[in-house]
């Protein structure tokens, strides 16, 4: 028995000699070093396993026979890049989803329609969105009788680039039962047809929910489709690991069948939907780092209140330009503060969306007395932090707080951002530098698919807090910008740290995880338009290729 397992463990090792390495060579590297400074490098060796071996340096000696060599030939690569927050179902679903946004004409969108469903067939309806009759040329709204012509085998429903209407044929509007006798839903209007009182086909507001209702959930092959379409978009940006805020029990599933089929190729730290979410996913605490460090239920997302433009966003005083109202709270304090316990209890890491200055000092009070109960290591996460009032910032600093924030999110929204909150709040919104200067751990993520899961755009946005026009000149608020090394760091070593993954991925140091991308530029050298346009060339995840531009 002795003498078996040992020639097993002489198997074992002969089987795995030291030549089994991976050379990434004559490469322009760098990365957040062990102590967090920037380390320059020009080569990597990875283990078998995934892992860096040894990073080199220009005149450090080189293994002499890796099984595989990568000549880089004087390539830029940095670490995979993490979002630390966003929505991977979302983006794989939107992109699945038929886009009508740019069609100029009622033909050019049915055409679009009949093209899709012909690609489509094995879709059970044809979903789609974004069209906007005051674009086309014949100024009405389009009718069932239009989509039949061209769908007729199954039913069509095609939201409104508002989200405020959808268009139906006849099959998806006998399939949510609208017919001449259905009274238009408070709220809402069915538009009819002149003659008979028959709907037309678009219905308006609440009466949309009469389709939205008999929609099928999606099937968990399609689930797995805008998995793998998500994993494409992602790495193609060269986001190699995310932040899911939101995570559902189907969206979980979808996770693991990947990872069971080894065709999870990305990294994500999920936050359950809610606390209900989160014990069906992770039982009695956080689940283990599946898949070699690809999968973890780290916690669970909470939200205080909703966004600055539809003025749900909870302030302290009233909006600027809608001094009636202060905007919402989704979940009072109370609450909060028992979903807070309830998940902290059991060592779920919390995540909560606060977007006004009032929510984001109520999450910080709420933080301050969970942390007289619940002590050590608990990383509080305040996604967003988007406005916060001057004399509250310095809170930022205790108990461990990271503040989760989105660069073009500040970019997309500062005309908007102006209205809502007149210039005297202006000090606090998107406040990068000053959140940071108190000592919290500062994360830069997309928030995709509101916005495009581009680090890029953001790490040009982080450093110059203009837009993709150069807009406006010197920045918005540019005291508020970070350099090129903090925004680097809030999106590779920090963002693994926010999600407690420091030490297995987000430097390009020995013993964490190879994840890797090459690109076309120098991102300390160029300047923000450039950087912008940075090209992906490969991406690797866990030592191997899992993505190159065609
Ligand atoms: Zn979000």
């Amino acid at each position: 028995m002795r003498a078996l397992l040992l020639g097993a463990i002489c198997a074992l090792s002969l089987s795995t000699p030291a030549l089994a390495d991976t050379l990434v060579d004559n490469v322009d590297g760098v990365t957040v070093d062990a102590k967090g400074g920037i380390d320059r490098f020009t080569g990597l060796v990875l283990a078998d396993d995934g892992r860096i071996k040894q990073v080199l340096h220009r005149g450090d000696k080189r293994p002499e026979r890796p099984t595989y060599k990568l000549d880089g030939k004087g390539q830029f690569l940095i670490p995979g890049m993490i979002d630390s927050h966003g929505h991977v179902m979302g983006l794989g679903f939107g992109a699945l989803t038929l886009d009508l946004t740019d069609t100029r004409s009622l033909a050019e969108a049915l055409a679009k329609i009949a093209a899709y469903a012909q690609a489509h067939p094995d879709r059970p309806w044809i979903l789609g969105r974004g069209w906007n009759q005051e674009l086309w040329p014949e100024k009405r709204f389009p009718t069932a009788a239009e989509l039949d012509a061209v769908v007729g085998d199954r039913p069509v429903w095609l939201t409104r680039v508002d989200g405020h209407a959808g268009w139906a044929n006849s099959k998806a509007l006998a399939a949510a039962g609208v017919t001449a006798t259905t009274r238009d839903p408070a709220g809402g209007k069915i538009e009819r047809l002149a003659v008979g009182g028959k709907p037309a086909g678009v219905l308006v507001d609440t009466a949309t929910e009469l389709v939205d209702s008999k929609v099928p959930a999606p099937r968990p092959e399609d689930r797995d489709l805008a998995l793998a379409k998500a994993q494409d978009l992602l790495l193609a940006k060269g986001v190699t690991a995310i932040a899911d805020m939101g995570t559902s029990i189907e969206d979980w599933q979808a996770y693991r069948r990947a990872g069971d089929t080894g065709t999870l190729r990305i990294r994500i730290m999920a936050y359950a939907a809610g606390t209900d979410a989160m014990s069906l996913i992770g039982g009695p605490g956080p689940t283990p780092w599946l898949y070699e460090d690809r999968l973890r239920l780290n916690g669970v997302k909470l939200y205080l209140d909703g966004a600055l433009g539809s003025r749900g966003a909870s302030l302290k005083a009233p909006y600027a330009d809608a001094p009636g109202t202060k905007g919402l709270r989704i979940t009072g304090d109370t609450q909060l503060k028992n979903l807070m316990s309830r998940a902290a209890l059991d060592k779920f890491q919390v995540a909560a969306h606060a977007i006004g200055d009032e929510a984001n000092m109520a999450l910080l009070s709420a933080i301050e007395e969970m942390s007289a109960t619940y002590g050590g290591d608990r990383r509080w996460r305040i996604e967003h932090a988007q406005v916060v009032d001057p004399a509250d910032i310095a809170r930022f600093g205790k108990h461990g707080i990271i503040a989760s924030m989105q660069p073009v999110h500040q970019t997309s929204d500062r005309e908007m951002a102006e209205k809502r909150l007149g210039p005297a709040r202006l000090a606090g919104a998107y406040a990068w530098k000053s959140i940071e200067a108190t000592g919290a751990k500062i994360v830069f993520g997309s928030d995709v698919p509101v916005e495009a899961a581009d680090p890029f755009a953001g790490w040009a946005a982080a450093i110059s807090r203009t837009g993709p026009d150069g807009q406006p000149l010197g920045g918005w608020q540019p005291q508020e910008r970070v350099s090129r090394e903090e925004a680097f760091a809030a999106y590779t070593a920090s963002g693994a740290y926010a999600g407690f993954a420091e030490g297995r991925f987000g430097r390009l140091v020995a013993g964490e995880r190879a994840d890797f991308v090459l690109i076309d530029r120098d991102p300390f050298l160029a300047s923000p338009a450039e950087l912008r346009e940075t090209k992906v060339n490969e991406v690797w995840v866990g030592g191997r290729k899992v993505w190159q531009a065609k």
